[in-house]
């Protein structure tokens, strides 16, 4: 079996000015230990700032969006190959608050997730159920869909990592139990190996995320399936950030 490296992801969200977002990327480089991958996405407009704050660390940068074309007229949207451009590795898609603040639906984070493909961008690509959903007994049908709808055809380990978040976890304070986690990573990577090919499920990277923190994060991430964790709050402190990746089996 491969041995997959865990990767925590922090997703800053809007959240951050210049000086303090350097000082927080600066913090997370001096800690960056062995054992895990670590990733830092704050607002497009820090890219660069902390891109510099980062260099010649371990720990990576990425993005929380792209647009699916590479150039063109599209005000206020940034190309991927332009993230690429900028030093990012990766871009987190199809995050529930981008599908609820801005209407994106499954088509339109497979075509992002094609054009980060393109420009060389790992794609975090997050799916989650609501709490009506769960309630209704449908979380995997729907994150069935979700993956159906969302992924292109070039899917591989290398360039696709998926974030199961429970919408009503995100930002919340709850967490899904970790028999819920299991049974949902699991049918994740069969869901994956099945649309795509048998042996890609093996490699493939799935994050959980959703009030991870790191009095909880040693759970979580010891569950079978849990290869990392894609962290909002506790993303912006960088003890709590390096105790979550501390915390990695
Ligand atoms: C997220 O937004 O991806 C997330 C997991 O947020 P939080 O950790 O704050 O729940």
């Amino acid at each position: 079996m491969t041995r997959r490296i865990p990767l925590i992801a922090g997703n800053w969200k809007m959240n951050g000015l210049t000086a303090d977002s350097i000082a927080l990327a600066r913090a997370v480089a001096a800690g960056a230990a062995e054992g895990c991958e670590l990733l830092v996405c704050p607002p497009a407009v820090l890219i660069p700032p902390v891109a510099e704050a980062l260099a010649g660390s371990p720990c990576m940068l990425g993005a929380q969006d792209c647009h699916f074309e590479s150039a063109g007229a599209h005000t206020g949207d940034i190309a991927a190959v332009m993230l690429a451009d900028a030093g990012c590795s990766h871009v987190i898609l199809g995050h529930s608050e981008r599908r609820a603040d801005h209407g994106e639906d499954d088509d339109l984070v497979r075509a992002k997730t094609a054009a980060a493909h393109a420009a060389g961008l790992v794609a975090i690509v997050c799916v989650g159920e609501t709490l009506a959903e769960r309630d209704a007994g449908r979380t995997l049908e729907r994150i069935s869909a979700q993956l159906e709808g969302s992924l292109p055809s070039d899917v591989t380990p290398g360039n696709t990592v998926i974030a199961y978040e429970p919408v009503w976890a995100i930002g919340s304070g709850r967490t899904a139990t970790p028999e819920d986690v299991a049974e949902v990573h699991a049918h994740i990577r069969g869901r994956v190996a099945s649309k795509f090919s048998p042996g890609i499920g093996d490699g493939l990277r799935i994050l959980y995320g959703g009030s991870m923190k790191p009095s909880n994060a040693e759970a979580l991430l010891a569950i079978d399936g849990v290869d990392g964790g894609l962290i909002g709050g506790a993303s912006l402190h960088a003890e709590d950030f390096l105790a979550i990746a501390a915390s990695c089996p």
